[in-house]
């Protein structure tokens, strides 16, 4: 029987988790604080940002959103995180992408302070986290630990293909699944778009996460019995609905549901995870910045 990984369920209990260490933090004066900065008006963006907000108001974190307009020079929205930078009550913020063509990304994450970065994509937490001593770890693939976690699968000694390496899902993982401890220890192969034979990467793992933006790219014959497959994939697809489109995965659903040993679902797998542990990093900045230890 395939075991469906619930991400719904996992993160929340992540999320109750939370919210003693939000009252803890509190009762002493130091609820924490997320903001959020959009620059422009990607309505894709904007619910992702609503959503992060309307979580942060369900465990008790304090919100701030702060909007850019899209066609501002890039100093406008360095000025907004100089801001964030300087305010106390704001432990941690993200700044949504895409930004704009005519802002450099990268420029952006090396003004967020890595303190606040609860992304964690400034170079010195990306480099932390090679090194074994992450302070923030990226929420999808935090998100996808805590899934494999959740259902037991021991990764350790395991062989893991991951389909992507992207700076955000794919190489985080990788680095984190490798790691010489308790969560890591794992063999992990990363593929991209210049990899050659998929199939064969694919079912020599044990566990495979698909992270390509690709709909359906990874069916039910590119995996070997008994596999753990984690889709991170949201992609849009037309379809006969409401909305005119249907989400679906980087994997195909049904023809790997199949032969999995475990399966996440999309939507209900990662998606929900990502967002819980945007919270987990916001709580664990506030923690950090008021030296109060909430045993994150
Ligand atoms: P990117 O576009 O940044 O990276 C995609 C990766 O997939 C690249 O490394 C690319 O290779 C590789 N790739 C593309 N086509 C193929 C192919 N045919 N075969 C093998 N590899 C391929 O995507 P993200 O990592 O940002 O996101 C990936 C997916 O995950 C998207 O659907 C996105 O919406 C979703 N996502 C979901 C989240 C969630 O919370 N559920 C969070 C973040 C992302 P190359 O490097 O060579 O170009």
């Amino acid at each position: 029987m395939t075991e469906i990984i619930d991400g719904n369920a996992v993160a929340s209990e992540i999320r109750e988790e939370l919210t003693g260490a939000i009252e803890t933090l509190a009762d002493a004066g130091a609820r924490p604080g997320l903001a959020t900065v959009l620059m422009g008006d990607d309505p894709a963006s904007q619910t992702y940002v609503n959503m992060k907000q309307r979580d942060c108001e369900e465990v008790g974190i304090e919100s701030v959103h702060v909007d850019v307009e899209g066609d501002a020079p890039p100093s406008a929205l360095y000025e907004t995180i100089g801001n964030l930078n300087e305010d106390p009550a704001v432990h941690g913020y993200i700044v949504q992408a895409p930004v704009p063509d005519h802002v450099d990304y990268r420029e952006v994450i090396r003004r967020v302070d890595p303190a606040k970065d609860v992304d964690g994509f400034h170079p010195e937490n990306v480099g932390r986290l090679v090194a074994g001593d992450a302070r923030f770890r990226p929420c999808t693939p935090h998100g996808v630990q805590k899934l494999l976690e959740s259902a037991d699968v021991d990764i350790e000694g395991k062989d893991v293909t991951i389909v992507g390496r992207s700076d955000i899902v794919g190489k985080p993982l990788a680095n984190l699944l490798i790691q010489k401890a308790e969560d890591g220890n794992a063999t992990v192969t990363v593929c991209h778009s210049r990899t050659d034979d998929l199939g064969e990467k694919t079912r020599n793992a044990d566990i495979v996460v698909a992270a390509v933006g690709v709909p359906e790219l990874i069916d039910g014959s590119m995996i070997s019995e008994d596999t753990v497959v984690i889709d991170v994939g949201v992609n849009r697809v037309e379809a006969d609905t409401e909305k005119g489109y249907e989400l679906v995965g980087d994997v195909d659903f049904e023809s790997t549901e199949e032969r999995a040993s475990a399966i996440t679902p999309v939507p209900g797998g990662v998606g929900p995870m990502t967002r819980a542990m945007l919270l987990y990093n916001t709580v664990k900045a506030a923690s950090l910045q008021e030296e109060i230890d909430v045993s994150l």
